[in-house]
């Protein structure tokens, strides 16, 4: 019942479990009447269980009895931080292919400092190769003989799932001295010979067991409500130092020298395409044991892409990296932010995969592009295929530390390319001057690529010279324009056809925005009339031969962007929107 940020903290921990969205029925099961009493008295589900219970499973199990649930998940009271994402990660057990074995799931995070190690107030937990707890205790277990011994240790978070049954034999069975020792319930399963498997979550979160944790706690609300409102006028790093000009690449050695640490390498990440081109990698200039991974672009990019990098990386090397350098287009240069970002975060690079996830600072990383339009170079996200979403790292840490812009790297661009990924940043600055999240900020940059862009492929009076200055100007802007508003109808469309499909971004863009007459009635126009003078190919037919399956697929990767429709038609976009005008647009493309 003590006040967290104007709630008592079980209010705070019923709402944020409910919050989630993973549950059909949120309950709080209590023996007290002033807590029963203000569950309710807050529009609340609330029931009232006996006193005396050994555990809080105990007491789940009697308010469950007489329920009809499949698994019920134990979120102790104390818990208001609640994450979606540690809660998700237990259920998902259940799916996975031991959860025929498994009797309940829990959850554990990474502890690393000592004294937490050593608080018998922070309950440790070891496990087996496939993550099935072995034991549970409040001392530091395993116990490193060897102080310097590489040991990971887990600290226990006090979320349960059980099936229902589990629960009600755990109702059943009288506690047994393990757990009448240690006083950590789930002690009695193992007593029992019961398998827990363990998630493994990467929020921290603060429990409240103690009036300073209450003071933590209510200080960190403090921080995370002032970031809620900054979110209403974004408070976003900008790139802190660019260099532009014919040549400037040349002088990308004496830009890296003063960030060269020691004996870590630079690891330059570059676009395969460049992989017979010795000029351009000798103008590189590797020195000492800097290293030079080619990477292909023919596929968008992907969280296990990453991931299989940064293990390139850190098994070659004991110590970080002085930086990462990416060569290439947007697909390059969004690997080079992840990978940076990843050589500090722990995990998979999926785990982040969303708005400010990422905990630490990335390494100092630079992007030097080949090829313009995707505003990559400048952007606050980098966007990837994951396991189950296609979805930007969207953080303070993803932008680049140092942008190279040198026009002439661009001159090798086949035509086809150059015109998709240029109409990216035309579609990007479509996209934010027609949104309704429009401001002065966005529009002023939102104008001037356009207009450039209008510039490059309209005229035909540029030099090449002048039209690869200008259309790589076109595409920092472009993707400024961005930075505070969003993009609309054309990205959430072709992030569909790119999930199903693995259509590439530039040409995905392409694909869907020749079909947008009825939303950018005069850009569609001009877009036409761009793709017949340079006489580029817009594949046609993708969707023809498209499964029921993959059709609804795709339909629901466009819906879920939710921001990009909100921005592009307003509120009300779900009536525009719907599921059958998509599907319509789709089999047209
Ligand atoms: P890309 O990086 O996929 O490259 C396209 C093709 O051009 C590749 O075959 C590549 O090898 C080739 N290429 C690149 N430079 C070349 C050169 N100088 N000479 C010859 N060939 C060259 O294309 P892109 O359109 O720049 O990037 C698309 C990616 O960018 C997508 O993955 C998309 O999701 C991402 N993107 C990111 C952001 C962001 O803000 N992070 C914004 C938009 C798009
Ligand atoms: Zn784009």
């Amino acid at each position: 019942m003590q006040d967290l940020g104007g709630k008592p903290v079980i209010v705070r921990t019923y709402e944020a479990a409910k919050e989630t969205g993973l549950f059909d029925e949120v309950y709080v099961v209590t023996d007290s009447e002033i807590i029963y009493n203000e569950i309710e008295l807050n529009g609340g589900n609330a029931i009232m269980s006996k006193k005396e219970h050994d555990s809080g499973s105990d007491r789940i199990a009697e308010a469950a009895e007489n329920m009809d649930v499949d698994i019920v998940v134990n979120v102790q009271g104390d818990e208001p931080f609640t994450s979606k994402n540690g809660l998700e990660k237990v259920l998902e057990v259940f799916q996975g292919p031991d959860a025929d074995m498994i009797d309940l799931a829990s959850l554990m995070t990474e502890i690393h400092d000592w004294k937490e190690i050593s608080d018998p107030n922070c309950v440790k937990v070891i496990v087996d190769k496939d993550n099935f707890a072995l034991y549970f205790s409040r001392s530091p277990i395993p116990y490193p003989r060897d102080k310097n011994a590489a040991v990971q240790y887990y600290k226990h978070k006090g979320i349960y799932a059980f099936r229902k049954q589990a629960l009600m034999d755990f109702n059943r069975l009288p506690m047994r001295s393990l757990e009448a020792a240690e006083k950590i319930e789930c002690l009695r399963y193992l007593e029992y010979g019961k398998n827990i498997k363990m998630a493994i979550t990467t929020t921290q979160g603060i429990e409240i067991d103690t009036p300073e944790d209450l003071k933590r706690a209510n200080k960190f609300l403090k921080e995370e409500t002032t970031q809620v409102v900054n979110n209403k006028y974004r408070n976003f790093p900008m790139v802190p130092k660019v260099v532009f000009g014919q040549g400037s690449f040349d002088q990308l050695s004496s830009i890296l020298a003063p960030k060269r640490k020691d004996k870590a390498p630079f690891i330059f990440l570059v676009d395969d395409v460049f992989k017979g081109n010795q000029e351009l990698v000798d103008r590189i200039n590797l020195r000492y044991n800097d290293k030079l991974l080619f990477i292909s672009a023919d596929e968008e990019p992907k969280t296990s892409q990453v991931d299989e990098i940064v293990k390139v990386i850190k098994d070659e090397f004991t110590y970080k990296p002085s930086g990462i350098i990416g060569i290439g287009g947007g697909t390059i240069l969004d690997l080079a932010k992840a990978v940076a970002i990843m050589l500090n975060n722990k995990g998979s690079a999926s785990d982040y995969q969303g708005w400010d996830l990422v905990p630490n600072k990335g390494i100092y990383h630079v992007g030097i592009p080949t090829i313009s339009g995707t505003g990559a170079e400048v952007s606050r996200t980098t966007v990837l295929t994951g396991p189950v979403k296609k979805l930007g790292i969207n953080s303070d840490f993803t932008p680049f530390d140092q942008v190279v812009l040198d026009p002439d790297l661009t001159m090798g661009v086949p035509k086809n390319q150059w015109f998709y990924t240029g109409m990216d940043c035309f579609i990007h600055c479509v996209e934010s001057l027609n949104g309704t999240f429009l401001n002065a900020f966005s529009q002023s940059y939102g104008e001037k690529a356009y207009d450039l862009c209008k510039e490059i492929f309209m005229n035909g009076d540029l030099s090449d010279e002048e039209s690869r200055g200008k259309l790589m100007m076109a595409s920092w802007h472009g993707g400024m324009s961005i930075a505070y508003s969003q993009v609309g109808v054309c990205h959430a469309m072709s992030y569909g056809l790119s999930y199903v499909l693995g259509t590439k971004h530039g040409i995905g863009n392409c694909i869907v925005f020749d079909q947008l007459e009825e939303f950018y009635p005069e850009d569609v126009a001009l877009f036409k009339k761009m793709v017949k003078d340079h006489n580029i190919d817009i594949p046609t037919g993708l969707c023809e031969n498209l499964s029921e399956e993959e059709m609804e697929t795709m339909i629901d990767i466009a819906l879920s962007l939710v921001p990009l429709w909100e921005n592009a038609l307003g509120d009300q976009w779900e009536s525009i929107a719907t599921r059958e005008k998509l599907r319509s647009l789709y089999l047209k493309m």
